[in-house]
């Protein structure tokens, strides 16, 4: 029998899920819990020191003060952090934490005060991070690193981990643009990755992010992911964009990962930002888009909530 086959979505999530349901359960424990955080910390300060974190690879000295493309530098910088009732229903409430900046400028992105920097963000030390991460241990199902986008701040991220009492599931929320040296010091440590799958044509990722050779790094990123733990995928569906983003994307999920990711097909986009000086993004989906989309993913019988 296959996931999909089965109609109960809390037991279709759970086939796809099984070893963060473990976790839940206190019958497995976080992976981040027998990692070697100390090499991995270690690396990853190089990396610092020419920064390529994410595939922008801007080759700058953040230990230095330098400032690359996401302009985060030595220091974790937060915006919120809060018990997320919105993510999807077996992730919350999701202890979820905002981290200032982004590896992407999405022209249509609706945390856009946070990813382009509106907001200024609180400076935060490891070790009152990982208080906060306890303190919430017992109310919330997970630790979700999210922003903007998390990936500049790996590093910080790995020693805040390492002060972590508690046995909570670790979430990696994020765009997908790591470098592969970033994929290398997430394995072992994530129990769910939680991507972000916004494009499959670079022409419409170049125009809409600012950002170079999106499906190769992106594609690659989850074929990583797929292999080192679980995965939900969302596909945040974009109106005129079925031919040339949405349909591969969801193709490429049924031929790469089948029904053993979860897919999040989400209908919600609305025009913020920059969004209006696009006339292809500019307004709401059509309740049609949205049903193509959804009899595809059935066709291609997808894990698939919405
Ligand atoms: S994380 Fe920031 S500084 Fe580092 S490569 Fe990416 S954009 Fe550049």
């Amino acid at each position: 029998m296959t996931v999909t086959n089965i109609k109960d979505p809390n037991i279709r999530i759970k086939k796809a899920l099984p070893k963060y349901f473990e976790i839940l359960k206190t019958k497995a424990k976080p992976r981040f819990k027998s990692a070697n955080l100390d090499a991995k910390i270690k690396e990853a300060y190089k990396i610092l020191q020419s920064c390529e974190l994410c595939e922008r690879k801007c080759h700058i000295n953040r230990l230095k003060g330098e400032k690359g493309w996401c302009q985060v530098q030595d220091q974790m910088k937060i915006v919120s952090i809060f018990p997320h009732l919105g993510e999807e229903f077996f992730l919350v409430p999701s202890l979820t934490i905002f981290f200032w900046s982004c590896t992407f400028s999405c022209q249509f992105c609706q945390n856009w005060t946070i990813s382009q920097r509106v907001d200024k963000g609180e400076i935060f030390k490891e070790e009152r991070l990982a208080k906060v991460i306890d303190s919430f241990s017992d109310t919330c199902k997970n630790v979700n690193f999210v922003g903007g986008d998390p990936t500049p701040y790996l590093p910080f991220i790995l020693k805040t981990l390492k002060l972590v009492k508690s046995d909570i599931p670790v979430i990696w929320n994020s765009n997908f643009y790591m470098s592969e040296k970033s994929m290398e010091l997430l394995k072992g440590i994530v129990d769910v990755y939680l991507s972000d799958f916004k494009y499959f044509s670079d022409k419409c990722a170049e125009r809409l992010s600012l950002v170079k050779n999106y499906s190769k790094v992106v594609s690659r990123n989850h074929e990583l992911a797929f292999k080192d733990a679980e995965l939900v995928i969302r596909h945040l569906v974009l109106p005129n964009h079925f031919e040339c983003c949405t349909k591969p994307i969801l193709k490429y999920i049924a031929k790469n990962f089948k029904d053993r990711v979860v897919v999040n097909i989400m209908d919600q986009y609305r025009p913020e930002y920059n969004a209006c000086k696009f006339k292809d993004i500019n307004r709401t989906l059509t309740c049609g888009e949205f049903e193509k989309v959804e009899n595809l993913t059935k066709k291609l019988n997808l894990n698939y909530i919405t």
